[in-house]
């Protein structure tokens, strides 16, 4: 018997997680690497913006082991050894995390995307960028890759509110981001968003529009998390000045919650939380691992009997 009208929401967790998707499409076990490919990123050498996102500060989102001037090879021997030991994964998907890693020459990107598909437990790239940093030359790359192997594009947009956009130096609108999703759909590769809850002037409300607007779009995938600040950001100087209030655990665990019982069960889940080292995270210092504000939203929709897309028609 189904628990949930929808077959693709786990049982236990209430939503349709990736980890669960990757499972049920490639029948194993399998985990994201992350890889630095060195690349930087329009918003701060000047071509977009300089400076970058307020809360931008890499080190924040980058297990320590990626760095640029290690060979990706390397990197990924090292990630999937540890993926293999802990979590007993069997196949690997490489991702390009730091920065815009569709902001190089063409020659350098297929480089980097044809040297990590080249090992044979290698299922595929999942490749982090911006909106308007993914050139029409870019895209054919990822579309000829995804004639045979798994391709998954993801689109930082943080926020659906132009004016926050705008106030957090994101440096491109919501037009940029639909036009862009628009251009990629129907490519046979997921397309991934990014959203941020708890931007300086934000509601709620406001931010609960962003699951309608991503229902009405060839959106397959979400990571959501916390704004958090950390040292050497323009955020965290807004927060020493108190003119940023970080969200309470609390507050952020409820709208998580009613953020994903208005997303359509289709859309999988690969995050919930953004963590930073304790030593350079200034507020809020939640200090939790991801899977514990994985299990705190999770446990959130049980104790109110919900699960994701419960509230869509
Ligand atoms: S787009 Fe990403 S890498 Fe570039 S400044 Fe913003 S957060 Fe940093």
């Amino acid at each position: 018997m189904k628990p949930f009208p929808d077959h693709q929401i786990h049982p236990d967790l209430r939503i349709n997680s990736y980890g669960h998707y990757l499972r049920r499409r490639f029948g194993c076990r399998v985990s994201k690497v992350n890889v630095d490919g060195g690349f930087t990123c329009p918003n701060r050498d000047g071509s977009k913006g300089t400076g970058g996102c307020v809360y931008c500060n890499n080190v924040s989102f980058s297990p320590k082991a990626t760095q640029p001037v290690i060979p990706i090879e390397e990197q990924m021997a090292q990630g999937m050894a540890y993926h293999r030991t802990r979590l007993g994964s069997e196949k690997f998907i490489i991702y390009f995390q730091k920065y815009t890693n569709t902001y190089a020459s063409l020659d350098v990107l297929a480089d980097f995307y044809h040297r990590a598909l080249d090992h044979p437990d290698v299922l595929g790239i999942s490749v982090g960028t911006r909106p308007d940093a993914l050139s029409d030359e870019a895209l054919e790359l990822l579309t000829e890759i995804a004639r045979t192997r798994y391709v998954c594009l993801e689109l930082g947009l943080q926020s659906i509110n132009d004016d926050i956009l705008a106030d957090i130096n994101r440096g491109h609108t919501l037009d940029e981001y639909l036009e862009t999703v628009q251009r990629a759909a129907g490519r046979n590769f997921d397309i991934c968003t990014h959203l941020i809850y708890g931007f300086p002037g934000e509601t709620r409300e406001g931010f609960l529009k962003s699951a309608n607007l991503i229902a009405s779009l060839p959106v397959d995938s979400i990571k959501l998390h916390q704004l958090h600040a950390v040292e050497g950001t323009e955020l965290a100087r807004r927060y020493f000045r108190g003119e940023y209030r970080p969200l309470k655990i609390e507050e952020y665990i409820a709208t998580a919650a009613d953020f994903l019982e208005r997303l359509p069960g289709r859309v999988t889940i690969q995050r919930l939380y953004g963590s930073a080292p304790l030593d350079i995270c200034v507020a809020p210092r939640w200090g939790l691992k991801n899977n514990q504000m994985w299990y705190a939203v999770v446990n959130e929709l049980k104790r109110r009997g919900t699960w994701q897309g419960c509230r869509r028609a």
